[in-house]
């Protein structure tokens, strides 16, 4: 039995230096398995000959459990302590990250404005029955910021369509702005409003002033915003150093798109695994083998790019709220699968603009009183929503889409499954308020009126209605 412990690497870092230099090769190897063509047969010919070709002396059996199918299955029932520790160290840092983001989804990006909390949760049972797993990647953030209109980089693949770069905003102009657009974020939405980034359909690092941008952000927030960027290697010395700044003041994860095998070579070259432990490197380019597009944006338009087969294709995390300090405006959207209605992957609720702070203050007020609420009123008209199939069940009625998504509703609240099955047959011409509802039921079958409020408000908070400024018009 193997007997070593299992220490944090991301927050706090363990200052186990040989423990650091082992998780951080097994991940270079990985990543050299996952991009690297030829990589995979080479290893599996000659693993240590080949992970020493390229400077590491990681445990070789480690990677061949960790990225080899066939091996890992061999070892499934191994117990964990006869595992090799670089297994185990690199299955607990991967834990870290994988806990965090569940405490981003369930914690942190929960915003204190009830409203907005309410709208946030709908859209993320909503995505749970349209993209089905792929919402467990989804943290939905209420808010973002973008620091330019548009990217330099143009990539063909780019999941929501970012425009050419056509302005920058500098912080020397528009710093008092942007303190008190993160000081009102703050105050309307809590802490959550800070576990955006400063991009989004935008590259971080063609702001000449990201940095000190971000240095505000930490002093409003006390958190680093994660940096994805497509061009880590345009000034190397400008991402270390950000690198360096970051990691030293909020440990998280940012992540480099590599766009191409010449670009992961150059990143390898110039970072020693260790300095990229808290880096995530995304296989962006077609000879990756294990490179997928999603099938959203201009990779969905593309004919010749290896995009995902299933829907539910979005890369937008956002349910919430993008301030873009250049072209200054609020857009309020929320993830889909994209769809030629949808494109991106992105249902975008409404774009507004805004020319000073006043105007951001009421833009955004406006926004959450027009388009947020905490609970829909008992005469608003509802209407299921179309993409969701529903039936009942001995148990009373469950919703369904796909093999994606099955939502069962039992009569074990001590309401009867016939009421549910009653109250879905209601629902189903589309239209009735819930105080309509109520009252057909309590003459039809002496339905009390709060039993019927009560299975209506389970539907709504399960997302599977049609928000209200979704039935305009209807
Ligand atoms: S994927 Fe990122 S870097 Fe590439 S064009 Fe889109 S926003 Fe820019």
């Amino acid at each position: 039995m193997n007997d070593f412990e299992i220490k944090t690497v991301i927050n706090p870092l363990t200052a186990d230096r040989e423990y650091i230099r082992e998780v951080a090769e097994v991940k270079r190897a990985l990543e050299l398995w996952t991009m690297e063509p030829g990589f995979r047969e080479a290893f599996l010919a000659a693993p240590e000959d080949t992970l020493a070709a390229h400077g590491l002396s990681v445990d070789a059996l480690a990677v061949k459990i960790l990225a080899d199918h066939e091996t890992a299955m061999k070892y499934q029932k191994t117990p964990p302590g006869e595992l090799p520790s670089a297994v185990r160290r690199y299955r607990a840092f991967n834990q870290e990250k994988v806990a965090d983001r569940a405490r981003m989804v369930k914690e942190y990006c929960v915003p204190k404005h009830p409203a907005v909390r309410a709208w946030r949760s709908r859209q993320i049972n909503r995505c749970w029955a349209e993209l089905g797993a792929r919402n467990r990647s989804l943290i939905h953030v209420p808010m973002t910021y973008e620091l330019d209109l548009g990217c330099s980089v143009g990539c063909p693949f780019c999941g929501i369509m970012a425009p050419r770069l056509q302005k920058v905003c500098r912080y020397d102009e528009d710093a008092a702005l942007w303190k008190g657009v993160l000081a009102f974020a703050k105050e309307t939405l809590g802490d959550a409003a800070g576990q955006g980034t400063c991009y989004y359909a935008t590259e971080p690092l063609d702001n000449p002033d990201y940095e000190r941008f971000v240095d505000d952000y930490f002093e409003v927030f006390g958190v680093v915003p994660q940096l994805t960027t497509a061009v880590s290697m345009r000034k190397p010395e400008r991402t270390r150093a950000y690198l360096d700044a970051a990691l030293k003041n909020c440990r998280r994860v940012h992540r480099f798109s590599v766009l191409s095998l010449e670009l992961l070579h150059k990143i390898h070259d110039i970072f020693t695994p260790e300095e990229l432990i808290c880096v995530e490197l995304l296989p962006q380019f077609a000879e990756a083998p294990q490179n997928r597009f999603a099938n959203a944006g201009r990779a969905r338009q593309s004919g010749n790019l290896h995009v995902g087969e299933e829907d539910g294709n979005t890369i937008a995390c956002i349910s919430g709220f993008v301030v873009n300090m250049a072209e200054r405006s609020v857009r309020l959207l929320t993830p889909c699968g994209a769809s030629e209605a949808h494109p991106t992957g992105e249902i975008i609720v409404t774009k507004e603009s805004f020319s000073d702070l006043d105007s951001f203050k009421s833009v955004l007020i406006s926004m959450i009183d027009r388009y947020m609420q905490t609970e829909f009123p008992n005469d608003q008209p509802l209407f299921l929503r179309p993409a969701i199939s529903f039936q009942k069940t001995e148990e009373g009625v469950e919703f369904f889409h796909s093999e994606k998504f099955r939502l069962k509703f039992r009569g074990e609240d001590d309401l009867s499954p016939a009421l549910y099955q009653d109250v879905l047959d209601k629902l189903q011409t589309g239209g009735k308020t819930a105080d309509d509802i109520a009252e057909e039921l309590m003459e039809e079958t002496d339905s009390f009126p709060a039993h019927v409020f009560f299975i209506l408000k389970k539907f709504e908070k399960a997302g599977l209605f049609l928000e209200p400024y979704e039935c305009e018009g209807r």
